[in-house]
């Protein structure tokens, strides 16, 4: 059977948490951008009244990032539905006699509890991290056969302001959706008596396992490019021990429009994106993984935009053909003036 990635198998490793940048500027002593936040102009840049840079705006992306940070200190075994209930507990476990109906029905579930894409792929461990952000080994126990790996839509109108604010709390909410998502779609399936790994960014690489699940392929920009939102998704997952029937992968994890369309690079202010027409295994920065042939991004160089520019940016995803932002009129987000 053709292998879907091109891997060099005598390079690559799983991937250590401790080397992605978000982790390092948290535990990294030696780190140059150690415990510094990427919003920490923003007095300043409110003081000199920048449009997209306001209180308002900077209200806005507080309020964004509610349920994600909230999640982040929260003790997971306070979330619960109402399995704790004796009634749910003397339930014996659900019997999964069609696998493929259990798939569209966790699809179904997935919807409603707000994901705009579904697949379900087998659970693959050269995605998992080899160790977590605070070096803790991690190693996933082998009943966990599957991922059901979720897409959530961000909102067009304020990605489209990218590189302002307003853009960065499309991305906020998107993390508080995924919050939403895993803690709810979790919940369903241990009502059924199954077992659950919730992950956001944490525990395994996202975009690989999307790209298994069939809900798009990788871009020039480093992102999942999906048909219908294009890279204007966050994505989420769950590995679980629920029989499922998985999605066929695609015939390819590269998208091959990137290859001569270079949007992304061109408008990028941080020079962070190849040029290069053909996808390569040249690394550009300590946090990238080697072994894996495609566009490296350079992170550091995307980062320390963000800090500059007070805010994250997702330029690179809204000038991307496939995330349709231009349909959607009008840029300003707030459509007066604030
Ligand atoms: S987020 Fe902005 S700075 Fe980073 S790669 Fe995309 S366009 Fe460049
Ligand atoms: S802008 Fe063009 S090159 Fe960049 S990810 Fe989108 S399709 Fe690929």
């Amino acid at each position: 059977m053709k292998k879907l990635f091109e891997i060099d198998d005598k390079v690559y490793e799983r991937y250590d948490e401790r080397n992605q940048l978000f982790c390092r500027t948290d535990v990294d002593k030696e780190y140059k951008n150690y415990k510094r936040e990427v919003y920490e102009k923003n007095a300043e840049l409110i003081k000199e009244k920048k449009q997209g840079y306001t209180r308002i705006d900077y209200a806005l992306d507080s309020a964004a990032w509610t349920l994600y940070e909230t999640y982040k200190v929260m003790p997971k075994d306070m979330i619960r539905g109402l399995g704790y209930y004796e009634c749910y507990k003397s339930l014996p476990k659900y019997e999964v006699e069609d696998k493929k109906k259990m798939s569209e029905i966790i699809k179904r579930v997935a919807s409603f509890f707000g994901a705009s894409l579904t697949g379900i792929t087998n659970f693959d461990e050269r995605w998992v991290y080899s160790y977590d952000c605070n070096g803790k080994k991690i190693e996933i126990p082998k009943e966990y056969k599957y991922a059901i790996v979720m897409g959530i839509e961000m909102d067009p109108v304020a990605i489209a302001s990218s590189p302002s604010v307003t853009s960065a709390c499309a991305t906020a909410l998107g993390y508080s959706k995924m919050t939403f998502l895993i803690m709810h779609v979790g919940e369903f399936i241990r009502a059924l008596g199954y077992h659950t790994i919730p992950m956001l960014n944490d525990t395994a690489l996202s975009i690989p396992l999307a790209i298994q699940a069939g809900l798009g392929k990788l871009g020039r920009n480093g992102l999942l490019v999906t048909d219908k939102y294009g890279s204007r998704v966050r994505i989420c997952k769950i590995f679980t021990d629920l029989p499922l029937e998985i999605d066929p992968p695609p015939d390819s994890y590269i998208l091959e429009f990137c290859k001569t369309c270079k949007k992304c690079a061109e408008a990028c202010e941080a020079d962070a994106i190849s040029f290069d027409d053909e996808p390569s295994f040249n690394t550009q920065c300590p946090e990238n993984n080697p072994g894996v042939k495609k566009w490296y991004l350079n992170a550091e160089k995307c980062y320390d935009y963000w800090y500059e520019n007070g805010a994250d940016c997702a330029t690179c995803i809204t000038v991307c053909p496939f995330s349709r932002v231009k349909e959607n009129e009008p840029k300003d987000f707030w459509g007066m003036d604030i």
